[in-house]
């Protein structure tokens, strides 16, 4: 295979930097090892930064996440929600630093409004009696899955490619120069080349390990985060703490569940990141000093990302293990000077900031090949001509019933997905020949991501997929065993109450009908 530009990394990164090409007319191929968003892009809080976060630690972070919110929200509004945001004290946070915050949004541009502790209480009933200080801001809750699957659509629309499950694992240097890159495609066994006459290592927190691969050392550090899904929306707007960021000091309303986190702890490997049971408690035990709804809600699920943070000489790891005070800058690196001319690496920043990331990028790659087209996607809506595949916030049957067709019905019922959406939705994957599978369906929609995660879903889904002849033989099976088990690493550690009769449930159906063992 040749092309101009080779996109290593499916994240909102390599996503939103093919997008880019693709619009100034320069051919690409993004790779990506697993699936759609499978790094950080696909287990990050869903929040489009205001910017006041970090306000304190990193100005020009904030600042960039300020410009660029503001521009997503022009360009891609079905994928955002406005919710707004509020930061809240307690009586144990700082007073200094209640007092500065104002002054640190005004510095940074950002908008920051005091409230009243009985103004914010009567916008959200559920926040805590004891808080002392309350302001709203602009925050926003974002989908990051539709977000990528935006991108990576009109990017195909503008002629880019796209191959999942394929994961680079040679790259073959000459004098000064990437001459090839091996790929393995894990779905078919097969080993292929490409050849580029640039490749740009979007991979995240894996960029250090891609480097590698052509001989250049890239300092990354990891630092997991964790965060827990309620079964219902606890708030509409996204609340903070006011407080240094700490562990446990974000929710976020995401469709109809809100997420909870997050914690911040380094780790030395890429290896099985998953939600730790420690992580879960102590995320429970600060939860309630903000919201006390948060202490017996019911969880549904716990995930980890991993943020891709640059080491810089002075990014000390704190006595807590937390890495929060290292930029959430993005860096871009020319390895030209490394003497290799035609390789970059993008790692680093925020979702919030992709499209920035991707644009630095696109300049660079631009540059090197003598296109003198300007970057257009600040500009055009983020909206490809895909089927929107996302159930809207909320939605309640009564609402659903009047919008929909009267011979439809619903599949899912947590997430209110009817049979003809996903009839839209596997035609669409058939032709487009991407993913196959439930688990594709699960990343192209909200399939298993309710409170029965997959339980009741899954088999009617299932059952559909072999009536439009997307499934044949014993597929069908495999494929609940393998949305079963990945759905299930993320209840492991929020096994109690609700949440565990509901596992207990899933698994007496499905070892009992279909005979499956559901652990990993
Ligand atoms: C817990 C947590 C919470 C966060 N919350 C927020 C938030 O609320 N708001 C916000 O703006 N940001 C947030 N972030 C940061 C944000 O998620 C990341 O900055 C962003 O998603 C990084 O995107 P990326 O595309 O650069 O990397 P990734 O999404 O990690 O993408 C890299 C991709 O490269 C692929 N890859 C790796 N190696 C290979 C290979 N050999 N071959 C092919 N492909 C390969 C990986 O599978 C992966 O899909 C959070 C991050 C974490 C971890």
């Amino acid at each position: 295979m040749e092309t101009e530009v080779l996109i290593i990394g499916g994240g909102v990164t390599g996503t939103g930097l093919a997008r880019d090409l693709a619009f100034r007319g320069i051919s690409c191929i993004v790779l990506e090892k697993d699936m759609i968003n499978s790094g950080a892009s696909g287990r990050n809080h869903g929040l489009l930064h205001s910017g006041a976060r970090y306000v304190s630690s990193d100005l020009v972070s904030a600042m960039e996440c300020k410009k660029e919110g503001d521009i997503l929200k022009k360009i891609a509004p079905h994928c955002i929600e406005e919710t707004g945001g509020l930061y809240v004290a307690t009586r144990n946070d700082s007073e200094d630093y209640i007092s500065l915050f104002p002054q640190l949004c005004k510095k940074a541009g950002i908008p920051c409004q005091e409230l009243s502790v009985k103004d914010a209480l009567e916008l959200e009933p559920g926040l805590s009696n004891d808080i002392v200080a309350a302001f709203r801001v602009e925050d926003a809750s974002v989908d990051p899955f539709h977000i990528s699957l935006e991108n990576m659509n009109q990017a195909i629309e503008y002629g880019a490619r796209y191959f999942s499950h394929c994961k680079v694992t040679k790259i073959i240097t000459g004098s000064k120069a990437i001459q090839k890159v091996v790929v393995k495609d894990t779905a078919n066994k097969k080993i292929f080349d490409i050849e580029s006459k640039i490749v740009v290592n979007a991979s995240g927190a894996w960029a250090g390990e891609i480097a590698k691969l052509a001989g250049i050392h890239v300092d990354m550090i990891y630092s997991k985060g964790t965060l827990l899904i309620t079964h219902n929306r606890i708030t509409n707007h996204v609340i903070n703490r006011l407080r240094i960021p700490s562990d446990g000091d974000i929710l976020v309303p995401g469709g109809t569940v809100s997420i909870f986190g997050t914690t911040s702890r380094r780790v030395h490997t890429l290896e099985r990141i998953q939600a730790s049971i420690e992580e879960t408690d102590s995320l429970v035990r600060e939860a309630k000093a903000i919201l006390p709804e948060l202490e017996n809600t019911r969880y549904i699920r716990a995930y980890a990302g991993v943020r891709p943070l640059i080491n810089e000489k002075d990014s000390q790891e704190n006595s807590s293990g937390d890495d929060r005070a290292v930029s959430r800058g993005f860096s871009l690196m020319d390895h030209k000077e490394d003497k290799i001319d035609n390789f970059i690496t993008i790692t680093g920043g925020k979702m919030t900031t992709f499209r920035l990331m991707a644009e630095k990028t696109a300049n660079l790659v631009a540059k090197k090949l003598k296109n003198t087209q300007k970057c257009q996607t600040a500009l055009r809506p983020l909206q490809s001509k895909a089927p929107s595949q996302m159930t809207e916030a909320g939605i309640s049957f009564k609402s659903w019933t009047k919008k929909h067709d009267k011979d439809d019905i619903i599949m899912c019922e947590c997430e209110m997905i009817s049979k003809n959406q996903f009839k839209h939705l596997i035609s669409w994957l058939k032709k487009s020949k991407k993913e196959a599978g439930l688990n594709a369906l699960r990343i192209h929609s909200r399939l298993g991501k309710g409170a029965c995660q997959g339980t009741f879903c899954c088999q009617r889904v299932t059952g559909l997929m072999y009536d439009e002849a997307y499934l044949k033989e014993d597929d069908g099976i495999h494929n609940i065993k393998d949305l079963l088990h990945e759905r299930f690493v993320g209840q492991r550690p929020i096994l109690w109450n609700g949440q565990l009769s509901q596992a207990e449930l899933s698994e007496a159906l499905y070892c009992g009908f279909y005979g499956l063992e559901l652990t990993k």
